[in-house]
């Protein structure tokens, strides 16, 4: 374990976030020291299954052999250089994305946020054109541009008037409203596949590719938001997968580096930015990239796609008989999964924390559960288990 972590008690640490770091975020007081598989471990040294994977990023479980040992490697040879010259990692990274997604080419950023701004950019430079369609209930990101296709009043109202105005937001799964919403100035409509921060919402059977019919009738481009649903989590390698849906630009991120950060944008044939167009200092450089191809490696490897699968519908079944008074729907694909309650969720994330159970509650009242893909059917048992205690309890 880490000296330096050691060193500190559980009220010095709380101590130093408040007085050092702003507070945007609320936490249960626990200090997460290190991870194997789908379980963390905390300064005290209490043990716990993971079912909120860093945010639907640690897709191979924690400290992984392969993916530290990739690591580690490349960080022997070199970290960083600029995209001033080429590097191998990259090269393969991008070769493989390509290969996994259908695409055509990718561009290389570092965050969820950073690679919707990209895609917003390329669908305006492609397309001559600034207006964009969203969802309601969407979640994007929280830079301005990414933020002004987030429907979210809590994410937004503190920052009106956002930069890019020309945002129409329709229902979500209403192909419909989407077709009525097209106007002359529209560049792309942008969606998720299943809605993530917004509980694990899932579109009826045959919106997407009913929206790429619209879009490419009416001569509009389609991104798809795969941040949250890409790399196995919905037990396909993307959401687009379900229903076999080409989109025109796509954005990855979270577990494209199993827990190193790096974003990226795909587009299909003919859609790229021109010399000089767009840039990112670090982006893809060849320390996110080794991690990257790793973790890759790991999902194919140990063919985590189907477990996810598999997995999920195993952990669907075990949550069927939930209480029905409480719990209004339970709903998933993968292993992303979303328990709708009838009221606020935040205290049953308290009450599962202290059975050693992560989970993560979102849209107020969604309990979504995104583990490491790896995570294992008697971990899941437990997790079932402590869920139906702390639900009914
Ligand atoms: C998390 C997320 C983002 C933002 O990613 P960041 O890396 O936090 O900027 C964007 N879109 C979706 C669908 C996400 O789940």
């Amino acid at each position: 374990m880490n000296r330096m972590t050691q060193s500190y008690s559980l009220d010095e640490i709380i101590d130093k976030e408040k007085k050092f770091i702003m507070p945007t975020y609320t936490r249960p007081h626990v200090v997460l020291t290190e991870g194997k598989g789908a379980i963390l471990r905390d300064l005290t040294g209490n043990e716990y299954i993971d079912c909120v994977g860093g945010i639907a990023v640690n897709a191979v479980g924690y400290s992984h052999p392969m993916v530290v040992q990739a690591i580690k490697e490349q960080v022997d040879k070199l970290m960083h250089v600029s995209n001033l010259y080429y590097t191998v990692p990259q090269v393969e990274l991008a070769e493989k994305l390509v290969q996994l997604t259908g695409m055509s080419k990718v561009f290389f950023c570092n965050s969820g946020a950073e690679s919707v701004e990209a895609a917003l950019k390329l669908a305006t430079r492609t397309t001559g054109k600034g207006g964009f369609i969203a969802a309601e209930g969407s979640f994007h990101g929280r830079t301005i541009g990414a933020l002004s296709l987030t429907s979210g009043h809590k994410f937004r109202s503190a920052f009106t008037p956002l930069l890019l105005k020309n945002v129409k937001f329709v229902r979500y799964g209403d192909a419909d409203a989407i077709d009525d919403a097209i106007g002359d100035d529209t560049a792309a409509v942008v969606l998720e596949p299943i809605q993530g921060e917004n509980g694990v919402v899932i579109p009826p059977d045959g919106y997407l590719k009913a929206v790429r019919d619209i879009c490419t009738d009416k001569k509009v481009l389609l991104i798809l938001d795969e941040i949250q649903t890409g790399f196995g989590r919905t037990g396909r390698w993307f959401g687009k997968d379900h229903e076999s849906v080409e989109p025109d630009i796509m954005t990855l991120a979270k577990a494209l580096g199993a827990g190193f950060p790096i974003g990226a944008i795909l587009a299909r044939e003919g859609l790229e930015f021109k010399a000089g167009e767009h840039a990112s200092t670090f982006g893809g450089n060849p320390l996110a990239c080794s991690a990257a191809l790793a973790s890759i490696r790991v999902i194919e490897s140990e063919e985590l796609v189907t477990h996810s699968r598999e997995l999920g519908t195993h952990l669907m079944t075990l949550l069927q008989d939930l209480d029905g008074t409480v719990v209004k729907e339970i709903r998933g694909r993968g292993l992303m999964i979303g328990i709708e309650l009838n009221k606020p969720c935040a205290d049953i994330a308290a009450k599962a924390l202290e059975r050693r159970v992560l989970v993560n509650c979102t849209a107020e009242r969604v309990i979504r559960l995104v583990p490491p893909l790896v995570i294992s059917q008697k971990e899941l048992t437990t997790v079932a288990s402590v869920l139906h205690d702390v639900i009914t309890a």
